[in-house]
């Protein structure tokens, strides 16, 4: 009576547990676990009449409303794999992306329907097929999405997956260093991945849990299975706004959300400005980049609780958190912050982390020097990049999956995250961390984002180039950036240039160091520049 491990079973006990408990409340509407579970049956079943069939892919291209939760259950119990699109995709990059996962049917929120009709006639001019477009409106009018919903049977009997290894997801790298990637995730990895994500965030039973995450992004589908696990019930919202969320936060009764950097820096700016401050704790999970610190130490001062995770897409997101010592609590707040910030131990038993030498493959020494490879290996691990046998034989080395990023390892067995591998800066032999270089300009009061990149130097071979952003109507100058950075790490890890300039983000919010280092591949000999 073997039963594939998967994350359907989630949903099938919150039926069974929560009831009549809401799962989803969104503006005012609401759903209970017992309505969510009937739904997404009745979907399951309308995909499969329509020709669904085991391991097609179905794709979603909305933002946090409540079908994409429901999806994110309906589209497995059809047998079928969902992979969710980023929604700030431009037309061409879509129409790409469509073409290679070979969507069957794509769900598009009513907003998004005019990059969905231009990367549909992208794939048109191109010859070749296109899936099947559904809309997706506010639940209440009508849309075709619930006239799929209305339209099923309860009494479908669900396709489980013959093996815990079949595919549930497909979903897309953040495209922050190459083209977006494929990777493909089984049940077995969905399951174990969704019970971690609750553990990270030290979850009790029945929290409310705000979507300020997209759920396309950093993983948010895994997290929509675990909500499962705990009752949550599910905010969501269309506008990730400081506004919006400052009110769905009191409004609901929110104990729970995550963000990524660039959203903390913008709750903490904007919160802090009208200097309000939240009336209980909210545990707030961020991770996708390295967080500033000092905009940690902001958000605590607002009343969130910050928890660090790193991860990525192909091991199925938080892999470490900062799992805080008493000990910590004697030190200065700045200090603690930092610890905060960049270190973490590995996930429970679902994952084996560790920081190894690329070519010996031999852990490095814990003794907060040696820099090696942080590499994973477990079952919540990707299965693959989907038709991409090269990319997926390149990113397992030994059976340990290659992260790209670069840490130390402390004594204590904490994993400190230092950079990407193409991110580092070789400095007359000596390596310099980007992201310990931000830190400090991060701590500028008048810097409200940087990023740090090599510029090519005939003596040195590279030196490190600030590109700075200032908060409003602030005036500070290059020099003096590079003069804060002196007095506060070795000269030949401060700047030697600063750029004043707006930061290029990818589609998920991630700084591409790569235009900024073409940036500064063409740049002069200035010393600082006011743009
Ligand atoms: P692509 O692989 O397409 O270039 P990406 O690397 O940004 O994009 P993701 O899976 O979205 O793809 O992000 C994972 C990467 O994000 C990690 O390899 C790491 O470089 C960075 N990252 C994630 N969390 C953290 C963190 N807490 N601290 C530092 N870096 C982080």
């Amino acid at each position: 009576n073997y039963v594939p491990l998967s994350p359907i079973s989630f949903l099938e006990r919150a039926a069974e547990v929560y009831r009549e408990r809401k799962s989803i409340i969104y503006g005012s509407i609401t759903y209970t676990w017992q309505e969510t579970h009937n739904r997404c049956v009745k979907l399951a079943s309308t995909l499969n009449h329509i020709g669904v069939s085991r391991g097609d892919v179905v794709a979603t291209l909305a933002p946090n409303v409540p079908a994409m939760l429901e999806l994110q259950f309906a589209v497995p119990m059809a047998g079928a794999i969902i992979c969710n699109l980023n929604t700030r995709l431009d037309p061409n990059m879509l129409s790409t992306l469509l073409k290679h996962s070979e969507a069957k049917i794509l769900f598009v929120d009513y907003q998004l329907l005019q990059v969905t009709e231009e990367a549909i006639d992208i794939l048109k001019k191109t010859q070749s097929k296109h899936p099947v477009v559904v809309i997706i409106s506010d639940p209440g009018s009508l849309c075709e999405y619930e006239s799929l919903v209305d339209s099923g049977e309860t009494e479908f009997s669900i396709i489980r997956p013959n093996n815990e290894c079949d595919p549930i997801s497909l979903n897309y790298t953040s495209g922050t260093t190459s083209r977006p990637k494929g990777v493909v995730f089984s049940h077995r990895g969905a399951y174990l991945s969704a019970i971690s994500s609750v553990f990270m965030r030290g979850m009790g039973e029945m929290p409310t849990y705000l979507w300020s995450l997209p759920i396309f992004h950093c993983n948010g589908w895994c997290f929509s299975w675990g909500m499962a696990i705990v009752g949550v019930t599910n905010v969501c919202i269309r506008r990730c706004d400081p506004k919006e969320i400052f009110d769905n936060i009191l409004h609901h009764n929110v104990t729970h959300m995550d963000g990524v950097p660039t959203v903390l820096n913008m709750i903490a700016n904007s919160l802090s400005t009208y200097q309000k401050q939240l009336p209980h704790k909210v545990d707030i999970l961020t991770g996708g980049a390295p967080p500033p610190p000092t905009i940690i130490l902001k958000m605590e001062e607002l009343g969130f609780h910050v928890r660090h995770v790193y991860g990525l897409t192909e091991t199925g997101g938080p892999s470490t958190k900062n799992l805080w010592k008493p000990e910590w609590d004697r030190l200065p707040r700045e200090e603690q912050m930092e610890i905060k910030a960049r270190q973490g131990v590995p996930s429970f038993v679902t994952e084996e982390v560790d920081v190894k030498d690329p070519v010996t493959m031999e852990s490095v020494k814990c003794d907060r020097k040696s820099l090696g490879e942080v590499m994973f290996r477990g079952n919540t691990i990707m299965s693959g990049y989907f038709k991409d046998l090269k990319a997926t034989e390149e990113a397992f080395a030994g059976g340990w999956f290659r992260s790209g990023d670069l840490a130390v390892k402390h004594p204590d067995g904490y994993i400190e995250v230092k950079d990407r591998c193409k991110d580092i800066i070789i400095s007359g032999g000596e390596n310099i961390c980007t992201i310990e270089v931000e830190t400090v300009i991060y701590s500028h009061p008048g810097v409200l984002e940087v990023a740090v990149v090599a510029r090519p130097d005939d003596h040195w071979g590279q030196t490190p180039c600030a590109f700075v952003k200032l908060k409003d109507g602030v005036d500070v100058d290059g020099q003096e950036i590079i003069e804060y950075c002196r007095d506060r790490m070795p000269h030949y890890m401060a700047p030697r240039t600063v750029v004043f300039d707006d930061l290029p983000r990818n589609s998920t919010g991630k700084v591409q160091k790569f235009v900024l280092r073409e940036k500064a591949n063409l740049m002069g000999s200035l010393c600082y520049q006011k743009v």
